[in-house]
Parts: structure tokens; C-alpha cells; sequence
């Protein structure tokens, strides 16, 4: 498919810069279109943040969002099951996604954190059922006798974030996209208001538009093509339990921590906040503190085996709302990023959106509150 731009034998119409679920998400809604696109990866395809987080998804009704970060959380929840259908039938890859159901529980004596909570949770047309001790231990008959206090989301879904990343790459490949591992961008060769070709490690890659959806490094990677965005690394230690008694069922939140069963056994608990730079470690503190987190929560976790621990960095946008849109002074050159402790959940939305921008077509939902030029601030 051409687009209208400079054409040239083996040349992407399209590149992306980026792997992760986001790059790989509008990789797939434009090559579903028609388009030539091929995907730049500094490393090995979704290995950063999108594969180290937990999958939550959690609930929305487009008929009752009215502000545009609920909108995308809204249109991208109703689109998870088909987006997930049909990436197994293209991939063959079964994501794994799935109406677990959450409960949130308070993390202040007082409740008015979790009243709050649900309080915005119906505001965006999610159900929520207040919980007592008997009907909380009806459903998780292994949470702590003490807790007494709680809501339960039955709507709320789970997506196996290395299973996901395996099924967008498949049927990214299956669509006819170029995927390029282990390659680098440095730069980028200007003429005018346009880009003409992403320069790498292993050479300068050449085409009509570019989408930068590099994760927590988007900020670099825009700088040197001159579009200014705030995106910091926030780290996230997550540990991983192996428990075949499958003591919970449903997703838990507390605040920021929760736990997240999968159904073979596996427990994740996640996960901290932490501004270390791009430092990806593990602390012993922080892992120490998560499994006191999770066998406080589910006593009989305490002989469950640890299967392995990691930390993933998340794409912080300081403005408190993803960027998604064409950059300032570059008329070929798009961003999708910032996506903080979300990406998973609005990346079929992200794609939709990004597609739709990308080749001029009608927007779903109107980019403005999220352009790279807005000054609008999330607290
Ligand atoms: C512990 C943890 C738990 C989380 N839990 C959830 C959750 O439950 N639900 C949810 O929705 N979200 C969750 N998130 C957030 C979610 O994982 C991120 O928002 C999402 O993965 C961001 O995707 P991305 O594609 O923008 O970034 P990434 O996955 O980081 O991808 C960016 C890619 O760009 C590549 N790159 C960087 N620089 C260059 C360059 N110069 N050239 C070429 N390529 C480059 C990187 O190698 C990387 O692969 C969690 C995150 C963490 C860390």
C-alpha cells in the first residue's frame, strides 16, 4: 500500500521505533490496513516493561466516560476480548486473557481511600459491589479473617503480559510486518519539516512517517529528532509465587500492591514505585516487603514457593497522561508513549487510535488533551 510518500524499492511506509506493546499494537492495526510497516527494537521484541507487568485490566463503560483518559480506559476494555480472539486466530497464541474478577480492599484504616476508589470505578460505569467479611470470605475463603472491608469487581480481567507479547509479534509477522531486532535508534536525518530516515546501529532505515513508542527512553529518542516530552523511568519489583493449591481466585488491590492468581498456580504480587533512574534491579527490601505484603494478605501463602522475581521500568509521563499524537514541529513524525502503570490495558485502544491518526483516518476519540503541545495535567 502506498501512502502518498516518497516511494523506494524495500522502504517501510511506516516505522516504528520501539517493541514493546504499544510499538507492536499499532505495528498490527497498520499492517491490518494495508500498510508497510517495519518495527525497530534496540533489544529483543517486548522484553522491557510490557513484559514485566502484571496484565491487570481493569473495567470501563464508553456509555458513561466522559473525560478522555476514561474514554481510552473504556474503549479499550470493551475491546479486549475481540482484539484477544483474534489475535489467537491469526497467532494461534492464546494470550491467556481472562474475567478473573478483582476485589480492592482498603489501604487506610478509614476506608476513604477505597470509597474513593469506588466511587471513581462507578464514575466510569464499572460495577462494584460493596463487600462485608462473610461475602468476602464467601469468595476468597483464604484471605485474612481480619479484613473486613471491601469491594468486589466482577468485571475485572487479566492478560498473561509474555503470552500477549508472543501473540501480538505472531500475527504481526503473520500481517506481513518487518520486525528488526537489535537495532538501535540514534538519530535521526532531517530535510525540512520531515524525517527522512531513523539512523541506527546497524544502518539508516528509511520512510515516509515514524511512530516513537520507545517506553520509558521515548524521551531521548524524540530529543534528538527535537520533540520535547516528559517520560521518566519508574521501576516496578514484581515477585512471582508457585502455589498449586490456588488459594485466591480474583485479583486483590491495595493501593499501589496486589496480587494477581494465573490459573496454573502462579501468584505475581507487584508492585513498588521506585525512582531509580534505568537501574532494572531487584532490592532485597522491596522483595522482602512484597511476599510480608502477600502472606499477610493470604496466610497460607506462607509456604508457597518463590519461582523468581524481576523489575520491569514503567513509562512515566509526568503530565499524568499519555502522549499520543504527531510532534510539534515534524509533520511525519507521531508519538505514542507514557503510558505509566497502563500500557497493557490501553494498548488495543492505543493501536486504534494511533492507526487511525497515522493514515488520516476519523479519530475515535479526539487526540487533543493528549498532543504532544497540551498543557493539560492529570493529578
Ligand atoms: C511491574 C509492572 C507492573 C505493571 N502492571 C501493569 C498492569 O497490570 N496493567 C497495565 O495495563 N500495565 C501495567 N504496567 C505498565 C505497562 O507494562 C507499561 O505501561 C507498558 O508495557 C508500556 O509499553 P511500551 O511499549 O510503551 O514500553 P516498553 O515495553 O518498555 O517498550 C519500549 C521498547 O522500546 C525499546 N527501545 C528503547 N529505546 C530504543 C531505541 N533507541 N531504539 C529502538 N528501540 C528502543 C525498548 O527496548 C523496549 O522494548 C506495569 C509495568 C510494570 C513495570
Amino acid at each position: 500500500m502506498s501512502l502518498g510518500l516518497p516511494t523506494k524499492r524495500h522502504m517501510a511506509d511506516i516505522v516504528i521505533i520501539g517493541g514493546g506493546v504499544i510499538g507492536l499494537s499499532i505495528a498490527y492495526e497498520l499492517a491490518g490496513q494495508g500498510a508497510s510497516v517495519q518495527v525497530l527494537e534496540r533489544g529483543q521484541f517486548g522484553q522491557e516493561a510490557s513484559w514485566a507487568g502484571a496484565g491487570m485490566i481493569i473495567p470501563a463503560d464508553p456509555k458513561s466516560a466522559t473525560t478522555v483518559d476514561a474514554r481510552l480506559q473504556a474503549e479499550s476494555f470493551v475491546r479486549w476480548p475481540g482484539w484477544s480472539r483474534l489475535l489467537y486466530e491469526e497467532s494461534g497464541v492464546d494470550n491467556g486473557f481472562m474475567n478473573c474478577g478483582g476485589i480492592q480492599l482498603s489501604s487506610d484504616s478509614s476506608g476513604i481511600e477505597l470509597a474513593r476508589s469506588a466511587q471513581q470505578l462507578r464514575g466510569c460505569g464499572a460495577i462494584v459491589e460493596a463487600l462485608d467479611a462473610d461475602q468476602l470470605r464467601l469468595l476468597e475463603p483464604n484471605m485474612n479473617p481480619d479484613i473486613t472491608n471491601a469491594i468486589h469487581l466482577p468485571q475485572m480481567c487479566q492478560v498473561r503480559n509474555p503470552r500477549h507479547l508472543k501473540a501480538l509479534l505472531t500475527a504481526c509477522h503473520v500481517r506481513g510486518v518487518t520486525l528488526t531486532a537489535g537495532a538501535t535508534v540514534t538519530g535521526f536525518q532531517r530535510q525540512g519539516a520531515r524525517l527522512n530516515a531513523a539512523n541506527t546501529t546497524t544502518g539508516a532505515i528509511r520512510a515516509g512517517q515514524f511512530v516513537v513508542c520507545g517506553g520509558a527512553w521515548s524521551e531521548s529518542i524524540l530529543a534528538s529528532a527535537n520533540c520535547s516530552v516528559d517520560v521518566e523511568p519508574v521501576r516496578g519489583q514484581i515477585v512471582l509465587l508457585d502455589d498449586f493449591t490456588k488459594p485466591l481466585r480474583r485479583i486483590v488491590e491495595v493501593g499501589p500492591r496486589y496480587l494477581v492468581p494465573r490459573a496454573d498456580g502462579k501468584i505475581l504480587i507487584g508492585s513498588t514505585e521506585e525512582w531509580t533512574g534505568f537501574n532494572k534491579g531487584n532490592t532485597a527490601e522491596a522483595v522482602a516487603e512484597l511476599i510480608r505484603f502477600a502472606t499477610n494478605l493470604v496466610p497460607t501463602l506462607k509456604s508457597a514457593g518463590v519461582a523468581r522475581f524481576w523489575s520491569g521500568l514503567r513509562p512515566h509521563a509526568k503530565r499524568g497522561i499519555p502522549y499520543l499524537g504527531q510532534a510539534p514541529e515534524t509533520e511525519n513524525l507521531f508519538v505514542a508513549t507514557g503510558h505509566f502503570r497502563s500500557g497493557l490495558m490501553l494498548s488495543p485502544i492505543t493501536g486504534l487510535l494511533m492507526r487511525q491518526l497515522v493514515l488520516g483516518q476519523e479519530l475515535l476519540i479526539p487526540l487533543d488533551e493528549l498532543s504532544v503541545r497540551s498543557s493539560r495535567v492529570l493529578v
